[in-house]
């Protein structure tokens, strides 16, 4: 077996994925890739362009221009993570706006769009010793990861946290309604989209985080990886 190896962790909205990817890249000294965050990149683009307005995603002028869209990441040594670019400039912070997660699920059922973004993630992973975390990591884009997680927790757990998040971040305007609403309303969209939805591998191994510390977790999922390596 290689010593690097493909972690894949999928599962729903706001369940702590990328916190446990980040800690789990830094810890094996391996790339870190948000996917979610690409996805939220190319809605913002729509937004920028007109191209997401009123709730909905003109799909055929967001597939016309996709290839206008140039999605970079850029490793941030103060963060300790990578940050992501759309044409050069830092979206970080944007596409974290709820008006982006109000579109971005809308904008990822779109199949050419899926296609872009695959094809990216499978070519920065084809050094391995990489984690990435998404919806499909573990089904589609390297469906021959060495390990699979998918993570979950209840709805109301899931939008609490990332309520406190948006708070924490200075965010006054959202309520936990809206919060917890875009989180529901995601996980539907996810799991029902007809390319690549929302499932569990099934060589995946799922965790529901409701009450687990960030410790047992983490602790956790080093005993699987040393599984592996
Ligand atoms: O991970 P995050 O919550 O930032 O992802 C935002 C949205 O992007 C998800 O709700 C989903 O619609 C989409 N997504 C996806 N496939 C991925 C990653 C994210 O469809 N691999």
């Amino acid at each position: 077996m290689s010593s690097k190896i493909i972690i894949a962790i999928d599962g729903h909205s706001s369940t702590g994925k990328s916190t446990v990817a980040k800690e789990l890249a830094k810890h094996l000294g391996y790339i870190y890739v948000d996917t979610g965050a690409m996805y939220r990149v190319v809605a913002l683009y729509a937004l920028q362009n007109g191209f997401a307005k009123d709730g909905e995603v003109d799909e055929f002028l967001l597939t016309q221009n996709l290839k206008n869209i140039e999605i970079t990441f850029q490793y941030n040594a103060s963060l300790g993570f990578s940050e992501v670019y759309l044409n050069g400039v830092n979206s970080e912070s944007e596409i974290r706006e709820m008006e982006v997660s109000s579109y971005v699920s809308k904008v990822a059922v779109i199949s050419a769009v899926r296609q872009k973004l695959v094809a990216l993630q499978q070519q920065m992973g084809v050094d391995r010793g990489i984690v990435m975390d998404g919806r499909d990591i573990g089904t589609v884009v390297f469906p021959n990861a060495e390990l699979k997680l998918f993570m979950t927790a209840s709805a109301k757990t899931r939008a609490q946290r990332r309520f406190d998040e948006l708070v924490a971040k200075g965010n006054s305007s959202v309520t936990f309604d809206e919060v917890y609403h875009n989180v529901v309303e995601r996980d539907q969209i996810d799991s029902t989209r007809e390319d690549s939805p929302l499932v569990m591998a099934k060589d995946a191994i799922e965790i529901d985080n409701s009450n687990l510390t960030r410790k047992e977790q983490f602790d956790y999922i080093l005993s699987l990886v040393a599984t592996k390596i």
